[in-house]
């Protein structure tokens, strides 16, 4: 089984006011333990107090504070009253040991020193120290950490959690129907089930992780620094199957299953008491539901996960399915009034024929990396869409978002040049939309792929400017080509008038850095004469035209001025 207990060198204490003694006392003894010598019964407490000996070699002759004296101290400090002490003496006299028991001493060490004799005498001590230690913190069955034990790493997560605004969780594991067995089959089976669901137990988890035994059938699993529900619901999930995997005992085959409550913090409770008792309260849930299954304390946590679950399945089958489309949204010229381009927006169309909002699953998509795939495909089909257009007579250029994810990965711009070549679209037709984001962590990568982006032609829009980080030195540092206001301020920017002061300085902006700028969702005339009159023309909005399939963005092109 994993050796669960964070099991340092035990500490030995040499207290002895001759030095020659004090040096063979430490040579005979360390390769057993960690060392440490006092020559006077003053400086013993000092280290004592710093390394809280196992064992401590008490010399009882000294000047100043005499060995009795020190052990008295020694076992009136509670930090330090476990240590065993063991007097060193050339008195054989019964009085002396007497005392030397009465003030908590355990052992003698006769004085002339008798190496192996002495040596003998504190490994005896340090294997009996180790033994109380462990049967302290551990369940006796099983050797898992107990409660005392559970309670102390709690501790420490959940200050850890709290200092780096991490998470964690306690899951609280009651095997389901146990008593049957137990009474059925008989303690000594029972017990073995337990051992073998201990190890089973035992080798699921990461080091920082605990798992102990909390007597009967109950055991917790305290997860350190986990990432995010998702995590914690994967990982009850496998602690389910494996138990129910059969156990074999004495050519008898047992199933068995599980009940998890799962208690987070910081989301559920913020102290271990109140965390214990939501992972117990889900526990008793998770009975009464049934049975063999988990369940979060937090109800909307539940909730939350289910969805995303069943989202993320529905995504994967959807890619390849082939269910996403992709919409087109013109952009028009609204000085020349004409369509100078459009942005592609993808969609998902549900097993009921409803759009699922971009919006609702791009950031789980985000999350699971599935947007790689997505990316990719959008990215696909708008430069072959684009590139029918121009066959058609339409040369407008095509926008297409691109997540912080994509951006990241090495291999995006090898895939932006892969499906420049396969769709034949010449790169200057390509602008890509990325946000504020992407500029603001990880600056020299960013700047390299955007420099490589502009080598190629490729153009590159801000989305949604003004919403992120407002750190506006990447203008000048990054190679941008187009601003885009966000449609949060050109939507009440008629009744807002800090909202039409912030679109009047992005426009400034724009002009001064000589950027190209787009306004988005543009839903009224009077909007649009408003941003005419700051002087930005490129617009974006229902007022124009909405998301539509490409047959119908034909359509719609068909019924603007071409471009001379
Ligand atoms: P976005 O890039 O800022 O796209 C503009 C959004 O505003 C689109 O929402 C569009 O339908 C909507 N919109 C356009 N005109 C108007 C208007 O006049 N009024 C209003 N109220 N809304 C308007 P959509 O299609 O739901 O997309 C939402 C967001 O999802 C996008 O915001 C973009 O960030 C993301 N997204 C969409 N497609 C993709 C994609 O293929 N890849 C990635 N990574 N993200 C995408
Ligand atoms: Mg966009
Ligand atoms: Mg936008």
């Amino acid at each position: 089984m994993r050796e669960t207990t964070f099991s340092p060198a035990p500490v030995v204490l040499i207290v002895d006011d001759q030095a020659t003694d004090a040096l063979i006392l430490r040579e005979s003894v360390r390769d057993l333990a960690q060392v440490h010598v006092a020559t006077s019964g003053e400086e013993a407490l000092r280290v004592a107090r710093q390394y809280r000996p196992d064992v401590v070699l008490l010399d009882i002759e000294m000047p100043g504070m005499n060995g009795f004296e020190v052990c008295k101290a020694l076992k009136s400090d509670p930090k330090l009253s476990d240590a065993a002490v063991i007097f060193v003496t050339s008195h054989a006299q019964a009085d002396y040991e007497l005392q030397a028991l009465g003030y908590g001493g355990i052992d003698f060490i006769q004085k002339p020193l008798n190496i192996p004799v002495a040596r003998a005498h504190i490994n005896a001590h340090i294997t009996l120290r180790n033994e109380a230690k462990r049967l302290a913190n551990h369940d006796a069955l099983t050797g898992l950490p107990n409660r005392m034990l559970l309670q102390d790493r709690a501790e420490q997560a959940l200050k850890m959690a709290r200092r780096n605004r991490g998470r964690l969780a306690l899951l609280l594991l009651d095997l389901d129907n146990f008593k049957a067995i137990n009474d059925s089959m008989g303690h000594s089976v029972g017990d073995q089930m337990l051992k073998y669901v201990a190890t089973r137990l035992s080798t699921m988890l990461r080091g920082m992780d605990t798992l102990s035994r909390q007597g009967g059938d109950e055991f917790i699993i305290l997860l350190s620094e986990v990432d995010g529900f998702e995590a914690v619901g994967n990982f009850a999930e496998r602690v389910l199957t494996s138990i129910s995997s059969p156990f074999s005992l004495q050519g008898n085959r047992y199933d068995l299953s599980a009940s998890i409550g799962i208690g987070v913090f910081p989301e559920d409770s913020d102290d271990l008491e109140s965390l214990y008792r939501h992972a117990d309260a889900a526990m008793y849930q998770a009975k009464q539901a049934g049975r063999n299954r988990y369940l979060f304390f937090s109800p909307g946590i539940e909730s939350s996960m289910r969805a995303r679950h069943l989202l993320e399945r529905h995504m994967r089958a959807a890619i390849e399915d082939g269910v996403f489309e992709v919409f087109y949204q013109a952009k028009v010229d609204a000085r020349e009034h004409r369509v100078v381009g459009m942005e592609a927006l993808i969609r998902w169309r549900d097993g009921d024929g409803n759009l699922v909002s971009p919006a609702d699953f791009i950031p789980l998509a985000e999350e699971t990396g599935l947007i790689i795939p997505i990316g990719k495909y959008v990215l696909l089909q708008a430069c072959k869409d684009t590139r029918k257009l121009h066959e058609l007579g339409y040369r407008i250029c095509v926008s297409v978002n691109i997540s912080v994810v994509q951006f990241r990965e090495e291999t995006f711009l090898g895939m932006v040049k892969g499906i420049l070549h396969d769709s034949g679209l010449a790169p200057q037709w390509l602008e890509l939309e990325i946000t504020e984001g992407v500029l603001a962590r990880d600056i020299d990568n960013a700047r390299e792929t955007l420099m490589a982006l502009k080598a190629l032609g490729v153009h590159v829009a801000i989305d949604d400017f003004g919403t992120g980080y407002s750190s506006l030195a990447y203008l000048k540092r990054f190679p941008i080509d187009v601003l885009k206001i966000d449609q949060s301020f050109v939507r009440d920017m008629l009744s807002d008038k800090s909202d039409l002061a912030i679109v009047e300085a992005i426009i400034k902006l724009g002009q001064a850095l000589s950027l190209e700028l787009v306004a988005e969702g543009v839903e009224t005339p009077q909007q649009a004469e408003m941003l005419l009159e700051q002087g930005c023309r490129i617009m974006q909005g229902y007022l124009y035209c909405r998301p539509v399939p490409f047959t119908q963005i034909c359509t719609v092109l068909s019924s603007w001025p071409r471009r001379a």
